[in-house]
């Protein structure tokens, strides 16, 4: 049985990039007889706001969707990260990162030529005296990718092999927040049995991440599904640019929601919006 999920953040309202990614996990999902969940990632919990889950809801109802089971909130789930997280301690895959935003971007900026990576600064330094200080923890991408030997997965129906070294050193539990996103979507993908993950194209570099950390974790890989954006007239995707009306405006001024569904589904986009 297909399963799939929509999984927005709560840290502002919906746009119609959003509305089209649920309405193609939604459909992947009932044109197969299968089921199509709803997870609200908030882990991040100074941004993430509760009205922001409330207005998610009405959404989708008015878009004439409807999830199945309940609703799965992260900031409920945070023992099954710190769960994944000791595994990866404890093989000597993390460790911990001291470095301030600052320190990073200098080091970034070395004189030997830009680097878009984490350079790596607190790998192989001793931690001991410092672990009172605020810090993340990081994988050790170099140990990680010598377990697991090279890595692929099928996205729409192509096998793309997974080169996760080009994101360096990744954060997997952050200062602020006892998970990163990579290791939370990856555990509640599992956790869920999500077989199919339908989401944007903005996503398909993290998904390198995301199969290396199923392999170190033991987890299934679904098949994934990396969409078009949405954009408008200038090019900007929609999610982020200034003034596109948000779902709950549109809802709000009388737009028929299930009409505008069909209209997505069609690749009839209002506002000038267009796929790219
Ligand atoms: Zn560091």
């Amino acid at each position: 049985m297909i399963v799939t999920r929509f999984a927005p953040s709560p840290t502002g309202r919906l746009h119609l990039g959003h509305a089209y990614s649920a309405i193609r996990a939604h459909d992947l999902a009932r044109g197969g007889g299968g089921q199509f969940l709803l997870r609200i990632e908030d882990i991040d919990g100074t941004r993430s706001r509760a009205e922001h889950v409330a207005t998610i809801m009405a959404d989708l109802t008015w878009l004439g969707l409807t999830w199945d089971g309940p609703v799965v909130f992260q900031s409920a789930r945070l023992a099954l990260y710190q769960t994944a997280l000791d595994r990866l301690r404890e093989e000597g895959l993390l460790y911990p990162c001291f470095c301030t935003r600052a320190e990073i971007a200098e080091a970034m900026s070395a004189p030997h030529g830009p680097v878009s990576v984490y350079p790596g600064t607190c790998r192989g330094a001793d931690p001991r005296a410092r672990m009172g200080e605020p810090h993340c923890w990081r994988l050790d991408m170099a140990a990680a990718i010598a377990r697991t030997g090279t890595l692929a997965w099928t996205d729409r129906g192509e096998t793309i092999v997974a080169v996760p070294e080009q994101q360096g050193d990744v954060v997997l539990a952050r200062k602020d927040a006892p998970a990163s996103y990579h290791l939370a979507v990856t555990v509640d993908d599992a956790a869920q049995g999500i077989t199919d993950v339908v989401r944007g194209r903005d996503l398909f570099e993290a998904t390198h991440v995301h199969r290396l950390l199923q392999a170190l974790l033991d987890l299934p890989t679904p098949r994934y599904h990396h969409h078009d954006l949405l954009t408008g007239p200038d090019g900007e995707r929609l999610a982020k640019r200034h003034g596109a009306p948000t779902l709950a405006a549109l809802r709000e001024s009388g737009v028929d929601g299930v009409v505008l569904a069909d209209e997505l589904r069609r690749g009839q986009l209002p506002n000038g919006a267009f796929r790219t």
